[in-house]
């Protein structure tokens, strides 16, 4: 179920934080209506033991900041593409097959934060955002995950389109293997992290080269979603 999992202990004692990124034996495409989520979740919610706040994702730069437990079953879901929480026991997910999803926690605070960077994301600066929320809130030592995306040798795009992007956040600017235009969306998470003095690790993954991974660049409308989920116990 998890294809990565890792934690970082809290300066507040035995409190800690759970970082995971799903993989492809579950689908988290879709919503509370669409046949087999309900089941999928419910799995992820039983291996972590929290439920999950979730949200619409609009490749946009808003960031929702979660006050109530979400419920284990049906929920209202806010379109937005950043999520944050100061309450422990309130588990945030992001999903995604190729864009970046972004865990983050702090260590002083225990406060959690997650965001979904696809192309549009990251140039408009939804991890930024999402830092910038946590920082308001009282975070001093930020640590991040990226997880598992289209890497910048395989996200081929249009030369036009990586001069936009790249206008933005210069450290998407990349080339496929055959050497065509193409966007590092890791790299440019990575350098607005740590130009915010955030600690970044990075899962080294593929998603469109792991096929145990969902790729919508590899397996098109019918991919499924991971999940970049983050909760404190
Ligand atoms: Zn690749």
């Amino acid at each position: 179920m998890f294809f990565f999992r890792d934690h970082l202990d809290l300066d507040l004692g035995a409190s800690r934080v759970e970082i995971a990124f799903t993989d492809a034996s579950v689908d988290l495409q879709g919503g509370d209506d669409k046949p087999g989520f309900a089941a999928d979740l419910g799995r992820v919610v039983d291996e972590a033991g929290v439920p999950f706040a979730r949200l619409s994702q609009v490749h946009g730069a808003d960031v929702v900041e979660v006050v109530e437990t979400p419920p284990r079953g049906p929920a209202e879901v806010p379109s937005a593409d950043g999520l944050v929480t100061v309450r422990p026991g309130i588990g945030l997910m992001v999903r995604a097959a190729d864009c970046v999803p972004v865990l983050l926690a702090d260590s002083a605070t225990g406060l959690i934060g997650a965001a979904h960077a696809g192309r549009a994301g990251t140039a408009l600066g939804v991890v930024p955002r999402t830092v910038e929320r946590l920082r308001a809130l009282g975070a001093r030592d930020l640590h991040a995950w990226i997880g598992p995306h289209v890497c910048g040798r395989c996200y081929e795009v249009p030369a036009a389109m990586r001069e936009e992007v790249a206008a933005l956040v210069p450290q998407t600017f990349s080339e496929t293997r055959a050497g065509t235009p193409a966007l590092d969306l890791g790299a440019g998470v990575h350098a607005q992290l740590t130009q915010d003095g955030v600690t970044v690790a990075t899962v080294p993954a593929c998603t469109l080269e792991e096929t145990s991974l969902h790729s919508y660049r590899r397996d098109g409308a019918a991919a499924g979603r991971m999940a970049g989920l983050v909760w404190r116990r």
